[in-house]
């Protein structure tokens, strides 16, 4: 049996940058992981954007926190920038003016600097946009890109380097607490312990909850389905932003010369290896091409990921009520990568007994906003449809 002073399962984004703020306070932490690599589900699907003004109030304060760590990590954390300018446009239709004002104001109140454009501004900036379609958009320069891969390996390498243990193929499958210690064991009938666990099993918490007799929260994975599509030669899609409809009903970003195109599908399901569905493909290709001037023949290449949700749209960090021991760091949604720094510091603290980090309770962060005992998390499970 191995032992640790805390076993982390899921080495996903979450996972892992706990994990490595727990190996920086000196902590020993195994990370267990079922898969062959850490990241092969949510956090290796996403869209790969940092942005200020995106989500729920608590994820827009956590990704405000995130900033400087994104900006300067410490040293030997990567070789390159792990944010690149971006920008996100927001475009509306005739219909949404009030949803387009309201956008700007709140964006501007919040400090965000979102500069309203014109259809011929837009049409400016993305020239294959029908802009006839549009009466104007809400422009945010400093929406970035993330280099999830460097991220997320950053924290892998930087743990390791502080003795840290990713066990991967590691599928746990039983949890028992014996005194103060809980003995996990997994598939291969390998056991570890230690007093603390951390489930950031992504889609799988609530799976991991009963495996522990903890009751679950009610997470809600929702498959989210993006595709490749080439542009004509001759297009440089270098500088664009990206693009998404004020409705949510279609998103598109510059990739490798490319574009990434998603239907923002938010569909429930069960946790799984989650596939695209080719009604979903056909459905964001429809869109892409009412939008703009893309002649579309055959997409490239298309990928399905899970976005999981509690009832209130908010994140889960804290120790669970009734069993000791057990920490539940979930419900990151379509934003776990850009909260990543934030939410892996505020973990380490918390299960340290420390208090909240000042440049977090500065920005109004609190341990109730992301307790599993807030009122609005007793709220029910949405039923999946397959
Ligand atoms: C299409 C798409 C676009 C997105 N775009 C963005 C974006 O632009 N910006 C952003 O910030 N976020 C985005 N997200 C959201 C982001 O990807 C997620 O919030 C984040 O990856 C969640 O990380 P995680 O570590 O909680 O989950 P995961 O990466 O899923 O990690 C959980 C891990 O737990 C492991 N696990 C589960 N059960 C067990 C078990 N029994 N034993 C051992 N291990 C187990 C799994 O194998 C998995 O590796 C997007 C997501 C999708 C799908």
């Amino acid at each position: 049996m191995t032992s640790a002073d805390i076993i982390i399962i899921g080495g996903g984004i979450a996972g892992m940058s706990a994990a490595y703020f727990l190996a920086q306070k000196g902590k020993k932490v195994i990370v267990l992981e079922r898969e062959d690599q850490p990241g092969y589900h949510s956090t290796g699907r996403s869209a790969a954007l940092y942005s200020e003004t995106y989500g729920p109030k608590i994820i827009r304060k956590m990704s405000t926190a995130s900033r400087s760590f994104f900006l300067a990590p410490p040293d030997g954390f990567t070789d390159h920038p792990i944010l690149t300018p971006r920008g996100m446009l927001i475009v509306a239709m005739p219909g949404e003016e009030t949803k387009l004002d309201e956008l700007l104001t709140e964006g501007r109140a919040n400090g965000a600097d979102v500069q309203a454009l014109t259809p011929d501004q837009i049409g400016a900036l993305i020239p294959i946009i029908d802009t006839r379609q549009f009466i104007g958009g809400a422009l945010e320069p400093a929406a970035m890109d993330i280099d999830v891969h460097a991220l997320h390996w950053g924290f892998i390498r930087q743990f390791k380097k502080m003795n840290g243990d990713i066990v991967t193929r590691a599928h746990v499958d039983k949890m028992e607490k014996t005194g103060d210690n809980w003995v996990i064991t997994t598939y291969r009938n390998d056991q570890f312990t230690a007093p603390v666990v951390i489930n950031a099993a992504g889609a799988w918490v609530d799976e991991i909850a009963s495996t522990a007799n903890v009751a679950p929260l009610g997470i809600t994975p929702k498959r989210r389905t993006a595709v490749m599509v080439d542009l004509p030669a001759g297009i440089n899609a270098e500088k664009w932003p990206m693009t998404a409809t004020i409705d949510e009903g279609l998103y598109f970003k510059p990739d490798a010369g490319r574009l990434l195109v998603s239907p923002a599908d938010a569909t429930p399901t069960t946790p799984q290896d989650i596939q695209p569905e080719e009604l979903d493909v056909a459905i964001t290709i429809d869109r892409l091409v009412t939008m703009t001037s893309l002649n579309v023949g055959r997409p490239g290449e298309s990928w399905a990921g899970l976005r999981s949700f509690f009832a209130d749209g908010d994140p889960v960090s804290g120790f669970d009520p009734a069993q000791t021991g057990f920490y539940w760091l979930a419900g990151q949604g379509g934003y776990g990568i850009q909260t990543a720094p934030a939410m892996g510091e505020f973990a380490a603290c918390m299960i340290c007994g420390e208090d909240v980090p000042g440049h977090m309770k500065k920005l109004g962060i609190t341990q109730e906003a992301l307790s599993p005992t807030r009122p609005g998390l007793a709220a029910k499970t949405i039923e999946p449809d397959s």
